[in-house]
């Protein structure tokens, strides 16, 4: 089998199986079962798979075929620019979650004291370690996810010291200047709604927060209040339709609340400054 005729068949597969971007997925795969990149395939399309490659090839289009997301079989997406790992126990990093970076940058570029609440992969960690040169706590409930965010700190040797606790609670620091997070905030009365890449595989407790999907954030308003210094700054990351609930939420005990959207025009992150 040559590299070209398995891409045909691949997709064809998985666009009869109902998978978007049929084409584009079943090359991410090759490729990934291949260990070549794009320029080898344009280049040597008659090349012959090896055996082995065509077993891997087969396994993950079989994967996907389930729906398991390409980045769970790839083990890798990429965030502000870096290749981070993934697997099933984490959330895997949105181009969305950018904006946050962005933010940062934009709004304390001078951070020193950051905590990142529920780190999942690391990819708000790492990037914010590296991009502003400076350590990151960061802390998660779940230990699956603790452990694939220490191979991203490991990989990219960022300052970041990771903490397994629910939300903020095992930080006694109370001079932090910055907090970030991506929370949980899906309402689980929109989970029949969800495509099944998310809903069946990614991890149900970064995902949802009760019903209505605000559940979280009391307690994490709670938890940046009390670990903030005044004049720290609190961003995190809001659903569809929250930023009315979640300004209401802030209106006590923070100044300067204001939403960021994504490129959608969804306001998409709440930010605060602790008064
Ligand atoms: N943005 C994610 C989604 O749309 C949800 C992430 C989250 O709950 N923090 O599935």
């Amino acid at each position: 089998m040559d590299l070209r005729t398995a891409l045909k068949q691949g997709a064809k597969l998985l666009e009869d199986g109902g998978i978007a971007s049929p084409r584009l997925t079943a090359e991410v795969l090759l490729l990934h079962a291949t260990g070549k990149d794009r320029s080898y395939f344009l280049a040597h399309p008659e090349s012959e798979l090896t055996e082995l490659s065509w077993i891997h090839y087969g396994r993950y289009l079989h994967q996907r075929l389930k729906r398991m997301p390409t980045q769970y079989i790839t083990k890798k997406q990429e965030f502000w620019g870096r290749e981070f790992r993934v697997e099933p126990g984490v959330l895997i990093p949105r181009p969305e979650t950018e904006h946050l970076i962005e933010t940062v940058l934009a709004e304390c570029p001078a951070a020193k004291r950051i905590v990142d609440v529920g780190v999942g992969s690391g990819a708000i960690a790492v990037t914010l370690a590296l991009e502003l040169n400076t350590a990151v706590v960061a802390t998660d409930i779940s230990a699956d996810a603790l452990q694939i965010a220490r191979s991203n700190v490991e990989a990219y040797k960022a300052a970041v010291s990771l903490i397994h606790c629910d939300l903020a609670s095992a930080i006694a620091d109370q001079s932090m200047e910055l907090l970030v997070s991506n929370p949980p905030y899906v309402p689980e009365l929109d989970r029949s709604g969800i495509e099944p890449e998310v809903k069946d595989w990614e991890p149900m407790q970064a995902l949802f927060a009760g019903a209505d999907g605000l559940a979280i954030y009391p307690r994490l308003f709670a938890d940046a209040r009390r670990i903030l210094q005044p004049g720290g700054m609190f961003m995190a990351e809001i659903g569809i339709h929250q930023m009315e609930a979640v300004s209401i939420m802030l209106a006590a005990g923070w100044t300067g609340v204001h939403f960021v959207n994504d490129l959608a025009g969804i306001p998409r992150l709440a930010v605060a400054t602790r008064s």
